[in-house]
């Protein structure tokens, strides 16, 4: 975890007066100082303000809002018998990793934690929310499966906290967030958590579900991630990326691998030439049933198989120990989910490597990203496997390839090529004609 750098003299959570249950959990779990996140999330949130927070995953956020929730369910005696906290996350990893959290955080109170996702069997989580735990964790489908089938209530809601909110929405759940909201307390108190303040949609959820809340905004993009390493390596085509990616796989040092591509086909494509090369491989992505997605996360949680090859939804939130080198095998579409992407690595105190395998038609992609990121990422070329490609001849102020049109322009280019194809074609049957009779016997004589 990063280091704190504020001025201020004690930064041991016991000076954020916490209670001594939690303290006693984050002694046992090593969490000796607090992130800059918590630091300045959790005061506000002990007095009851409602929070809009930008903050990435792998600064610590999920113990910055679970601990203030934790603290007021152990300090503030009970006046219901109804759930008291909840927390929505986008995806069910996610889900159960902050579930997971939770539980080390209540290892020394006797709180009760519910995880409620989709995927998992439906009984027992009608079950699980009938008994009213303290705090419930839950993706937002499921959860308001359970609430309009009237298993529980969220009538006595004290607080709600929305994690990865703009993932929630770049995932299509805004109405389903907005109608468990509906069902909620008015008189929560309110926290949305989201990587970047600067999302279409996050404005407008935050003033339909916050009341005046302090915004704390720790992210700069460009100083973001200066742990870890980010390089580009140029690939001819698909072929040449599976041998790079395969190369890079064999020979850079790591504890464990992630590899992203944009579809699940492409997921489950790579895993037999990788396996072929005797390499530890996983697969995971969204067709898999949950069953199967846990299990490929157990093996690679405990270092069973060490590469993962993953799609964003699947891998989102996804916060497993030592992954120190991330390779993006597709260029994802958005600046936004790079960031996710290789949020994966350099968790806590450790370094990490992103290597990004560009081809021709990705470069532009790649340049946006970078233009989004403020960042140049380093070229490597891999000597065993250098392939032709070296880039734009030519490049724009932006980075991108001079000459390249955007879809428009190369639509109309593309109209314009049939046209002339056509007009070529005629022209061909007229050539063959002796020129020396007129152009409109020569049409007639084909
Ligand atoms: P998160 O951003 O919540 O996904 O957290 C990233 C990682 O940092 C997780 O593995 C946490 O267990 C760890 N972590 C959170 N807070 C601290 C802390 N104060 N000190 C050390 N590690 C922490």
């Amino acid at each position: 975890m990063q280091p704190n750098s504020t001025n201020n003299t004690d930064l041991s959570f016991s000076s954020l007066s916490l209670n001594e249950h939690l303290l006693a959990a984050l002694n046992k779990l090593g969490f000796d100082q607090p992130t800059p996140v918590q630091l300045q999330t959790i005061p506000p949130a002990l007095a009851h303000q409602d929070l809009l927070v930008s903050a990435e995953t792998g600064s610590g956020k999920t113990a910055a809002f679970l601990l203030p929730a934790l603290h007021h369910l152990l300090t503030i005696p009970a006046t219901h018998g109804g759930t008291r906290a909840l927390v929505l996350a986008p995806t069910r990893e996610l889900a159960r990793q902050i579930f997971q959290q939770c539980r080390q955080l209540c290892e020394f109170s006797d709180l009760q934690t519910g995880l409620v996702t989709g995927g998992d069997d439906f009984r027992q989580q009608q079950k699980t929310i009938r008994n009213n735990p303290d705090i419930v964790i839950a993706t937002p489908g499921r959860l308001l499966e359970l609430l309009e089938q009237e298993v529980s209530n969220l009538d006595e809601l004290e607080i709600l906290i929305l994690d990865e909110a703009d993932r929630m929405l770049d995932m299509g759940f805004s109405e389903e967030v907005l109608a468990i909201v509906e069902h909620c307390n008015s008189q929560r108190q309110t926290l949305l958590l989201s990587a970047t303040l600067v999302h279409q949609g996050i404005k407008k959820m935050s003033e339909r579900v916050l009341t005046k809340p302090e915004v704390i905004a720790l992210n700069s993009r460009h100083d973001e991630h200066s742990h870890i390493e980010q390089q580009i390596v140029l690939a001819d085509d698909h072929e040449h990326k599976q041998k790079l990616l395969a190369w890079l796989l064999l020979n850079e040092t790591y504890d464990k691998a992630l590899v992203f591509t944009n579809t699940k086909i492409q997921a489950d494509s790579l895993r037999g030439p990788l396996r072929g090369q005797k390499l530890r491989v996983g697969v995971l992505h969204g067709d898999m049933d949950q069953k199967e997605r846990n299990r490929v996360m157990a093996l690679y949680g405990q270092g069973e198989i060490n590469i993962l090859i993953a799609t964003d939804v699947a891998a989102r939130g996804l916060d497993v120990k030592g992954i120190n080198l991330v390779i993006n095998f597709d260029i994802p579409r958005t600046g936004i989910d790079y960031i996710h992407r290789i949020g994966r690595t350099g968790r806590a105190d450790a370094l990490g490597l992103a290597i990004a395998l560009v081809k021709s038609t990705e470069w532009n992609l790649m340049a946006g990203i970078e233009r989004f990121l403020k960042q140049k990422f380093k070229r490597r070329t891999i000597k065993e496997m250098e392939g032709k490609y070296k880039g734009p001849k030519k490049l724009k102020a932006s980075g991108k390839a001079a000459g390249s049109k955007n879809r428009k322009e190369a639509k109309k280019e593309a109209v314009k090529k049939t046209k002339m194809r056509h007009r070529d074609k005629k022209n061909i049957g007229k050539r063959r004609v002796p020129s020396n009779k007129p152009a409109t016997e020569q049409a007639g004589s084909e």
